[in-house]
């Protein structure tokens, strides 16, 4: 079969490294792409932007495509699901009305309150019923977000009354363009945040592997928000009961609620939790897609068919798969480039890749281009080095023997990745 990855991130260059060691799979298609999924045996870059859903139906009908799996959210939220659905062409994802999970939040709210899932207590606003006073009258720190997608940057956590008055006017004043039209006013939650990923065909679901992300730029979980500067799986503070606990009060309430909406969903699916003192699992926000860097990781220790997994979640015989990981742990360590999160330099030739090469683990490409035969650095997040281990401490080991060595101009990366559960072990 012919697979077609959407998406150029660290994530899609996982995702078709995986595909293309399925035996039923003849060639990988990405679309985009990177320098890493341009470089990698059976698959091949297209040049079609992965939020153009008409050529990339296009692309899959003339190629004749068999199944397409969808990494970032934009076009799912856009309805690239739909799209194929309607032209008889497999693609794996929610629909545009499921992944209003992502695309809303105060769908989402709105959502996990009907169906007694937990979750922060809230109210949503527009520019026209914005109530200064029910702010005032919340208990500190208060959580402002922008109703729509924001590229992880429309949550402000607000120490003073004043300061949340502000974050909610800006972004009802178009500091986020659309997706601050709605906004949602939460209370504060503490607790230790976990992610949790399933596979989900309908009313049935898989979990994948536990994982870890670290969302702050610096050592120590300090600093800016990112889109992740590493994670590793297993995550050893899910353990068995509240893997339950997710599943029973989270996951399975969700896709049943879904479903009796009329949404039913089919696609990855990421639950940000806060896990209370009391092990209440409380849902921070979903995703519609797989984790980055989460699939990275993840996707290193799946020994089953990744192609396979996607097609039984579609056919509805996601019950009687069974899927294998490798016993050993896995850690992404994400290489940025200078500045990152906020502006940073492009165009910086890499080094060591070959070096890198040759030693055990895997670099996954994310924000990289060919340039008159160099690889140069071409997004902010622009490698995740994965290394695997009998333990957390192990592959992390490994993943810092390869960033070593690489280099470019102001490289920057987190050098404890997995701390906390390298903590854990020695404990
Ligand atoms: P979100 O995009 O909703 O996941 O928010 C991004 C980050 O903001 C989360 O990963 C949390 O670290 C933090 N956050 C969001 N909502 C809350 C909340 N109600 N209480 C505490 N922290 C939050």
């Amino acid at each position: 079969m012919r697979v077609l990855i959407v998406g150029g991130g660290g994530r899609e260059h996982a995702l078709a490294w995986k595909c293309a060691q399925s035996q039923r799979v003849k060639h990988v298609y990405v679309a985009p792409g990177n320098a890493g999924t341009a470089l990698e045996p059976r698959l091949t870059n297209v040049g079609i932007a992965a939020d153009d859903i008409e050529a990339l139906l296009a692309f899959a009908i003339r190629e004749d495509i068999e199944l397409t799996i969808v990494g970032p959210e934009a076009p799912l939220v856009a309805g690239i699901v739909d799209r194929f659905a309607a032209a008889n062409r497999r693609c794996f994802g929610p629909s545009r009305a499921a992944a209003r999970l992502e695309g809303s939040k105060a769908f989402t709210k709105d959502f996990l309150s009907r169906h007694g899932i937990p979750t922060a207590s809230f109210a949503t606003f527009t520019k026209t019923n914005f109530d200064a006073e029910y702010v005032r009258a919340q208990r500190l720190p208060l959580v402002v977000k922008a109703d729509g997608l924001a590229a992880g940057k429309g949550v402000v956590i607000c120490e003073t009354h004043e300061s949340a008055n502000a974050a909610a006017a800006a972004m009802l004043g178009g500091s986020f363009g659309a997706a601050g039209r709605s906004i949602v006013i939460e209370e504060f939650l503490s607790g230790e945040e976990v992610s949790f990923i399933v596979v989900a065909g309908g009313q049935q679901v898989l979990a994948l592997a536990t994982s870890q992300d670290h969302k702050r730029r610096d050592d120590g979980d300090l600093g800016p928000n990112t889109g992740g500067m590493g994670a590793y799986s297993p995550a050893a503070i899910v353990g068995a009961p509240l893997h339950r606990r997710i599943m029973h009060e989270v996951i399975e309430p969700t896709l049943s609620g879904l479903r009796r909406d009329g949404n039913p969903y089919t696609g990855f699916l990421y639950a940000g939790l806060m896990i209370a003192a009391d092990g209440t699992p409380n849902v921070l926000e979903f995703n519609c897609r797989f984790g980055d860097p989460e699939a990275q990781p993840i996707l290193m220790r799946l020994q089953s068919d990744l192609p396979g997994l996607c097609e039984a979640a579609l056919n509805g015989t996601l019950e009687q798969y069974e899927v294998r990981w490798d016993s050993r742990a896995a850690l992404g360590v994400v290489m940025a480039a200078g500045g990152y999160p906020n502006a940073f330099r492009t165009g910086d030739p890499i080094s060591g890749l070959d070096i890198a090469a040759g030693l055990p683990g895997k670099i996954f490409h994310a924000g990289t281009r060919v340039e008159d035969a160099q690889i140069v650095t071409a997004g902010g997040r622009v490698l995740c080095a994965v290394g695997l281990g009998d333990s957390v401490g192990a592959a992390q080991r490994q993943a810092y023997a390869l960033v070593q060595a690489i280099h470019w101009n102001l490289v920057q990366y987190r050098l404890d990745i997995g701390c906390r559960a390298i903590a854990r072990e020695s404990a």
